[in-house]
């Protein structure tokens, strides 16, 4: 049997998993990446896009942002249509900050290739992570790697294995409190081989159905469609899905740019978070410990977030042996968890029209997109949670010292 020694044995290879290990080697701490799926596959999975300032800034003072300044996308505001109106929010203007459009799994390319130059790539197709006991004196993981049964003896475990992975499964009944919350309604999100219809994203309230107008670069589109939460794909060939847009993003006629569609697919709209995020040895970071509707875009920030709470506290404790921040690593992180669950939830609220919506309803949602576009001190608000302003990982990393 093969045995694999490591400071933190760090579960997932998506972006929570690979800033972690990317914060830590940096720190001098070694850690292992042990991901169920092939690399190419972790490459091609289409998924986030938006990358909020303070992540943004964290990939480039880390030395991970060279290519995403070159291809990414830096928006200083949004539109946002409803009631056949146009209006434009300038975050850069209300609060000093801009997001960067760049994909995920552009950004977990230059992740991996980053562990791959530092001689730590990840293992991947590790598909059966049995997770031991998590209280005694080292973690331990058993699994194959490379073919061969192993055992991976590690100080702590990352549970970085997303919302279905293994690890938070792994913790004893009752440890764990779970709080959830799913919508009445789904996204349907398509990739469409054209130009963007404008330079930023446009968020299209219609009493059909909200639509989302993204984008990949500057000749790939993403957009998005609320359905319901049951949808079957096989209802919606692609005309009706380019019919469908037009309805709700261009009410006025104003263009969209049509290319052949690819990537078709459903994702549900859930609000989860699990207390406490550690358990023993194990600490949770990223979709694992909770989940967000997409509509804020807040997922993959939220996961960059928790990894940079989870590396300064592991870098403190073998720097200076310091517990304090390991001890308190729920506490710091569900601080910007509730944060970013609950503006994620007052916008889902906001732009989607629920199943049976009564007409009061419809006005109160009128009312308050009204208040978003005429009050400077709402629009501001709405900007600051919007960029990220309450929870940079930037900051945080540069508070760490590090
Ligand atoms: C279709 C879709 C669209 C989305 N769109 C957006 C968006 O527009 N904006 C946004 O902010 N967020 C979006 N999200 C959410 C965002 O992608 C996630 O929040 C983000 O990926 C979280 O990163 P993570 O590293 O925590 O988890 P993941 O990215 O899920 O990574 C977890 C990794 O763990 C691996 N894994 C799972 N189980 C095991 C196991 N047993 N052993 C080893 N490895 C395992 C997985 O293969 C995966 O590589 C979207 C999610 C989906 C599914």
């Amino acid at each position: 049997m093969r045995t694999v020694r490591t400071q933190v044995a760090i579960v997932g290879a998506g972006p929570a998993g690979l800033v972690l290990a990317h914060l830590l080697h940096l720190d001098g701490v070694r850690s292992v990446v042990l991901e169920r799926r092939d690399r190419a596959y972790v490459e091609g999975r289409v998924r986030a896009g938006l990358l909020e300032q303070g992540t943004a800034d964290l990939l480039r003072d880390t030395g991970v942002g060279r290519r995403m300044d070159r291809e990414g996308q830096v928006h200083e505001g949004f539109e946002l249509r409803f009631d056949g109106e146009r209006h434009r929010l300038s975050t850069a203007e209300l609060c000093g900050r801009t997001v960067t459009m760049y994909g995920q799994q552009e950004v977990v390319k230059d992740l991996i290739r980053a562990r791959t130059e530092a001689g730590a790539p990840p293992y991947f197709g590790v598909d059966d992570i049995a997770v031991g006991d998590l209280t005694g004196d080292a973690a331990t993981l058993r699994c194959t790697l490379g073919g061969q049964p192993a055992v991976v003896r590690a100080d702590f475990v990352a549970g970085c294995d997303g919302f279905h992975g293994v690890t938070r499964r792994s913790v004893s009944a009752g440890r764990l409190t779970a709080y959830e919350r799913t919508y009445p309604f789904a996204w349907l999100g398509v990739l469409a081989a054209a130009p963007p219809a404008g330079e930023e994203l446009i968020y299209a309230v219609h009493e059909r159905g909200f639509a989302l107008h993204s984008m990949r670069s500057p000749t790939v589109s993403r957009l998005y469609l609320q359905v319901a939460p049951d949808e079957d794909l096989a209802r919606w060939p692609d005309d009706r899905i380019r019919a469908e847009l037009r309805t709700r993003l261009c009410p006025a006629g104003e263009p969209l740019h049509e290319g052949p569609l690819s990537r078709h697919g459903i994702t549900s709209m859930r609000g989860f978070v699990v207390e406490p995020m550690q358990y023993g040895r194990l600490f949770l970071a990223g979709d694992a410990a909770h989940i967000v509707p997409p509509t804020a875009a807040k997922g993959l920030n939220l996961a960059v977030s928790d990894a940079v709470v989870l590396a300064g506290a592991l870098a403190a404790w073998y720097a200076r042996g310091d517990r304090g921040p390991l001890d308190g690593y729920t506490r710091t992180c569900l601080r910007h968890v509730w944060r970013a669950q609950d503006f994620s939830a007052s916008l889902t609220r906001l732009f989607h029209p629920y199943p049976g919506e009564d007409a009061m309803e419809a006005r109160l949602r009128r009312a308050r997109l009204r208040r978003l576009v005429g009050s400077g001190a709402a629009a501001t608000s709405f900007a600051e949670e919007y960029t990220g302003l309450a929870r940079d990982p930037a900051a945080a990393r540069r508070g760490a010292g590090a």
